[in-house]
């Protein structure tokens, strides 16, 4: 599964490819927001503004698209990890 190398986070990423619709200090970091499973599968997608398009795109290549940690906002993410 992905993982945020600064916090841990392993469940729940978001998309920058996709900004917010309403972007406040505490808002969501992206307008897409991805939960994984352990085996690195999309097990469902929150969008606040994505396209279905871009929704379908995103879960085919999670990826290329899912590159922010929602908990903290790095964008460091180990996709690599499997072994654990
Ligand atoms: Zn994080």
């Amino acid at each position: 599964m992905p993982k945020c190398k600064v916090c841990g986070n392993t469940y729940s990423f978001g998309s920058s490819e996709v900004p917010p619709s309403a972007p406040t200090a505490n808002g969501p970091v992206s307008g897409m927001i991805a939960q994984f499973n352990n085996q690195n599968d999309v097990v469902s997608v929150s969008s606040l503004g994505a396209s279905k398009a871009s929704i379908t795109k995103a879960v085919d290549d999670p990826k290329q698209f899912f590159d922010t940690c929602i908990h903290c906002g790095s964008q460091d993410i180990d996709w690599n990890n499997s072994e654990e």
